[in-house]
């Protein structure tokens, strides 16, 4: 069975970042460091993945299994989790096999890999597709993609009191608005459900509309019954969610040298130049606060090929 150490609910420091881009705009901004929960687990996948194991917990399941691609950040997390409180996983993986460090990594947590093959993957929402698993790993509960959907959304919803508990330390009274990036959007949807129309959230697309995060988004507000609270999606995908180019790539490490704080180019440094964009457009007047959320994502920077769009 799991146990109920994993449970565990993080305290991820939270930092205000000085750049000169704030400084001349007025803006105050601080980082919740989701990239430093822990040595192995990291971001906000984690915390997508709470209620996600509370929920296999409950139905008494020994272990979890779960799909990513070969440099997923959510099987990442997963693995790191299952080594850390002792409880089996198993990856089903995009494509065909391949040696990255992510997959190495799980390899060393102990995850046990299947390779889909593309097709093989494209069918994970198709009906029955989980029924072979279930078979063969009777124990193990399914966890969607990227640990999304309302439970995994609850999960981040976690993050407001976290950061409430801080402020004080910041000597702010209050904040302003999150700022954030998205892929599924469930990280953002789980902070508007906690805000509940008290202030806004403000996410980064990290991959071009035609997903359909906001669609995806109203989803998870509209099974708790909230169909607006507040939020605004931004396109910072710079035309693929792979695409990387040398402005950004700069960017990233003025950021990091200036601040300390380290970037990855998929989603926070995309989220952070899209905030510089907004800032310089003048969207925020001089005095207001956000927290920007550091998803994490670092382990995936190591030696990924990105694509330079
Ligand atoms: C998965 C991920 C995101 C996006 O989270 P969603 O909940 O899918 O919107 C953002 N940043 C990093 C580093 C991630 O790994």
């Amino acid at each position: 069975m799991l146990s109920p150490s994993s449970d565990w609910l993080p305290q991820p420091p939270l930092e205000p970042l000085h750049l000169d881009w704030l400084t001349n705009a007025g803006i105050d901004v601080a980082v919740l460091r989701l990239d430093r929960i822990d040595p192995l687990i990291s971001g906000n996948k984690w915390f997508k993945l709470i209620d996600h194991l509370r929920v296999a917990r409950e139905a008494g399941a020994e272990g979890v299994i779960s799909l990513g691609g070969a440099w997923s950040n959510h099987l990442h997390a997963l693995a790191a989790a299952g080594k850390r409180f002792g409880f089996p996983t198993v990856g089903l993986l995009r494509g065909h096999p391949q040696d990255t460090p992510t997959v190495q990594d799980l390899q060393a947590f102990g995850m046990q890999l299947h390779w889909l093959g593309y097709g093989g993957y494209r069918a994970r929402h198709e009906p029955g597709f989980w029924q072979p698993w279930q078979a063969q790993y009777p124990h193990l509960h399914p966890i969607p993609e990227g640990g999304g959907g309302l439970l995994g959304a609850r999960g981040c919803g976690q993050l407001l009191t976290l950061v409430r508990e801080q402020l004080s330390e910041l000597d702010w009274n209050d904040h302003d608005g999150w700022w954030l990036a998205c892929g599924t959007g469930t990280t953002l949807a789980g902070l508007v459900l906690a805000e509940a129309g008290r202030h806004p959230v403000y996410g980064v697309l990290a991959v071009p509309d035609d997903h359909g995060v906001a669609q995806q988004v109203e989803a998870i507000l509209g099974e708790c019954g909230l169909p607006d609270g507040g939020y605004a999606l931004f396109d910072g995908s710079r035309g693929g969610f792979a695409n990387v180019d040398p402005l950004l790539l700069e960017f990233i490490e003025g950021c990091e040298q200036a601040s300390g704080i380290p970037l990855e180019p998929l989603y926070t440094g995309k989220a952070l130049l899209t905030l510089k964009e907004q800032v310089e457009a003048g969207r925020f007047v001089r005095g207001t606060r956000l927290i920007f959320v550091h998803t994490g994502g670092l382990q995936g920077r190591r030696g990924a090929p990105f694509s330079q769009g």
